[in-house]
């Protein structure tokens, strides 16, 4: 017979609060629920290019399969040195990119690993860290989970998403120790010019600001759109540049990303001696996917046939681009990188008080997974963000759906 025995209740814990990831929150667990009652969904929650066809370059598989056999022990905590040297001369290759050495690349799981541990290796609690709003995310998230306060600086749908440097420099305090900066940006597709990016680092300098450069897609760009690494810009400025596999290389799977640290550092002893602490008690980044990162960021760059003429990324993005404004009551700043269209639902005519109601009656009515702008800390329920990597016919039909759906659709 067993005794039953009071169980102690187990609630979250306080630091989890701000935690969000609607990307993968409850309109996703409703879609997963209607799939398997048998329901087909369009999906265009998640930024993943390979499940839309956009699969990798064979060398990439190549490479990551021949190493199978040599790659089952734990690597260096840093990761393996072939790989952060791959990075090194990808970023020599940077015109004005900062001295970089291999000791200064750290590999990770993603880049979302790589965002969790160097943030938990700044924050005090009460430290603030400026984060984009709209954002990806995880940026609110991990600085929370750090004991950290994100506060959220305007991008300005108004001037092409730009940040505005004003209310940056409005929101700066004494706490204020990074500044992230997501270029280009995700959800919103911006890509920041030379001139936008050196007014932040002109901040940065004012006020002795860590940067966070989230540069995950700075080689997915449309038209004549240019990408600056922000580190270029400030070389006299500690600088962590994030990127990795998952976009470009379209190996999101594989979780392979890293982070290249440049500027001085001798004030930044204790920050630096953390990630590397924090990198060791991971032990190492997914030992297999380490050995796809070399081939993939000095081989042929198979991205490029998507984004040219004809290409596939750059037709969808004009497809979606073209039917959201042709919505009634829809507009859509054109997106200059990345893989997402930003949508903005006027107030006037659609009146959402609920942008995630609006998400779940979508998914409802039309079968049609997107993700609210709230989810992307967006102070006002009038956005939503979709991908634009389903295959043309798909992306299209979805697009018709949402049309037909919010033209009569009112809460
Ligand atoms: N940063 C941005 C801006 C992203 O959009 C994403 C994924 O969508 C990530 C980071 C996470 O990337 P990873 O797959 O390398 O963890």
């Amino acid at each position: 017979r067993t005794r039953t025995v009071p169980l102690r209740p187990l609630t979250q814990p306080v630091r989890l609060q701000n935690v969000l990831y609607e990307i993968r929150g409850p309109v996703a667990a409703r879609a997963a629920q209607l799939e398997a009652e048998g329901h087909r969904i369009l999906k265009l929650n998640i930024g993943n290019p390979a499940t839309f066809g956009f699969e990798a370059p064979d060398t990439i598989l190549h490479d990551m399969i021949a190493a199978l056999p040599m790659a089952q022990g734990y690597s260096e905590s840093k990761g393996i040195l072939s790989a952060r040297r791959a990075v090194v001369s990808r970023y020599q290759d940077e015109p004005g990119f900062p001295e970089l050495d291999v000791d200064s690349v750290y590999l990770g799981n993603g880049v979302s690993e790589l965002i969790m541990m160097t943030l938990q290796a700044l924050l005090d609690p009460g430290d603030e860290v400026l984060v984009p709003a709209p954002d990806y995310p995880l940026w609110t998230a991990a600085t929370s989970l750090s004991g950290g306060t994100p506060v959220h600086y305007l991008c300005d749908e108004t001037d092409e998403w730009n940040p505005s440097v004003e209310d940056i420099r409005s929101k700066i305090t004494p706490r204020t120790k990074a500044l992230v900066v997501i270029n280009p940006n995700n959800p919103t597709g911006a890509v920041y010019s030379r001139e936008v990016l050196e007014q932040l680092v002109e901040l940065a300098r004012e006020h002795s600001l860590l940067l966070m450069a989230d540069e995950i897609y700075d080689r997915i760009l449309y038209d004549d759109a240019r990408h600056h690494s922000l580190a270029t810009l400030a070389p006299d400025l500690l600088c962590l540049t994030f990127n990795g596999l998952s976009k470009t290389y379209r190996v999101a799977g594989y979780r392979a990303g890293w982070v290249a640290i440049t500027g001085p550092r001798t004030h930044a002893r204790g920050f630096l001696e953390g990630i590397e602490l924090l990198a060791s008690t991971r032990l190492c980044p997914n030992v297999p996917a380490q050995h796809a990162i070399q081939v993939a960021v000095s081989g042929h760059q198979s991205i490029e046939a998507l984004l040219a003429p004809g290409g596939r990324l750059l037709e969808q993005r004009d497809m979606a681009w073209s039917m959201l404004n042709a919505m009634a009551g829809v507009s859509c700043v054109k997106p200059q990188g990345a893989l997402y269209a930003f949508p903005r639902l006027d107030p006037e005519v659609h009146q959402i008080h609920d942008d995630l109601r609006l998400c779940l009656d979508l998914l409802e009515q039309e079968k049609i997974l997107v993700v609210h702008g709230t989810g992307f800390n967006w102070p006002t329920p009038d956005h939503l963000r979709l991908v634009i990597l389903p295959w043309a016919t798909d992306l299209r039909a979805a697009l018709d759906r949402l049309g037909n759906f919010l033209s009569s659709y009112r809460q």
